[in-house]
């Protein structure tokens, strides 16, 4: 990532109708519980490897994106693009960049006329420090995603189901803005090899972008290539330290952004946010805490005053973000033709940017598992999904154990790695 600033701004209005997210869904939002464990989570773990474009590590962490869609999100529709480029790195060798795009549209709707959510996240680590891992950089983003979309599965199929049902014609389903799909992009090759610059960077993003111009969509419809597509590109990127602050890049995703910020104070007001000072179990032990100092010195116990309520979206009660400058990443080569931005990235960097000690352990977790929650809402709130996200916590343990389970056993199986692809 490298800052740069903005000497031209376009102001844009740009909206989607949806029906904000009740307190009782919020509440029911699934966490991904064991599943981030960073020795054995289902999810994460696999993810906490060397993951260099091009080595056995990359192939290992696709195969286990490709494997876990397959099992869990059979409905989702995956397609890898391939590319490969030299590196100053590497001579002539070619590099392969592999990316992944996993893809839920309405049943009925010509892939041409979906308007889509595009969350997005880079999978490759760093060449240099050998070893580097890259959790905040970007293995948790990745899981994070991972649990959205699993999260949101079943209300889309349910939300469909019942439209379909309904008569998809009706108003307010397609017209201008098409109908409304989901797609995650799992990129590779973000990092430089050596040092940052237009061309040792974006990989895969740069790829993705100039092939996707090149690829029109059916005649007639609603939108002419995949990259026209995407109504917003959600790009996760350096989270999972704690204490992020996020500014606001952009003027034009300014709204999207509050949406996001607003669903974050109201998780944290519902006591859904595990990494705040007033969640109820950390109040808890700070009460016990108190009470224990207070009884040996004989003092009265009083009633715990609650902390300053942090927030990762700092800027989300400005009606305007004043920041004028943002961060190279993968959004470039989509920015450049024309996508919707919107960039979670925290500045400043966390501390453990691009060291040995971007790893597991330096992860907080509680974090992770916050900003996990936040992008399912942000998600389903994106595509309406109020009304349909009632799993149960039964039921949400349940499929977290199902898919461990299943993932374990493929792992036992260790199938030949590169057979996948
Ligand atoms: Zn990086």
């Amino acid at each position: 990532m490298f800052h740069v600033f903005l000497f031209f701004l376009t102001l844009l209005s740009c909206g989607y109708a949806y029906t904000t997210l009740s307190d009782e869904t919020l509440k029911t939002i699934p966490e991904p519980g064991t599943d981030f464990n960073i020795k054995d989570g289902a999810l994460l773990a696999p993810i906490l490897r060397p993951r260099v474009p091009g080595t056995p590590g990359s192939t290992a962490v696709l195969n286990h994106f490709v494997e876990f869609f397959r099992t869990s999100l059979p409905e989702w529709r995956l397609e890898f693009q391939n590319s490969t480029s030299k590196t100053p790195a590497t001579g002539n060798e070619l590099i392969p960049f592999v990316n992944l795009i996993a893809t839920r549209d309405p049943p009925w709707a010509p892939p041409g006329d979906v308007g889509r959510l595009a969350l997005v996240a880079h999978y490759d680590s760093k060449l240099t420090p050998t070893g580097f891992i890259g959790a905040t950089d970007s293995a948790a983003p990745c899981a994070m995603l991972m649990h959205a979309a699993r999260s949101i599965d079943a209300a889309l199929t349910e939300r469909w189901e019942k439209m379909e049902a309904e008569g998809i014609g009706s108003e307010g389903y397609s017209g201008v803005q098409g109908h409304k799909g989901v797609q995650i992009l799992l990129l590779d090759g973000e990092e430089a090899f050596m040092t940052w610059t237009h061309t040792d960077s974006l990989y895969g993003a740069r790829s993705l972008a100039a092939e996707w111009e090149q690829t029109p969509n059916a005649a007639m419809s609603t939108f002419h290539n995949p990259i026209s597509s995407i109504s917003l590109f959600l790009l996760l990127d350096l989270l999972g330290a704690k204490n992020p602050t996020i500014p606001s890049y952009f003027r034009t995703t300014h709204w999207a952004y509050r949406a996001m910020g607003k669903l974050e104070q109201r998780l944290r007001a519902l006591g859904q946010f595990k990494s705040s000072p007033n969640h109820p179990i950390k109040k808890k032990k700070r009460k016990a805490k108190e009470d224990a100092k207070k009884q040996s010195n004989n003092a009265k116990k009083t009633a715990l005053k609650p902390r300053k309520e942090p927030q990762f979206l700092s800027e989300s009660n400005n009606a305007d973000t004043r920041t004028r400058g943002f961060v190279e990443d993968d959004h470039i080569p989509f920015m450049l033709r024309g996508v919707e931005i919107l960039h979670m990235i925290p500045t400043p960097f966390p501390a453990v940017w691009h060291t040995m000690n971007d790893d597991g352990e330096h992860l907080d977790i509680d974090t992770v598992e916050d900003w996990a929650k936040l992008v399912t809402a942000f998600t389903a709130e994106w595509m309406d999904l109020e009304g349909f996200m009632h799993t149960s916590s039964a039921t949400k343990r349940r499929a977290g154990e199902e898919y461990a389970q299943s993932d374990k056993k493929k792992r036992k199986s260790s199938p030949d790695e590169k057979s996948e692809l």
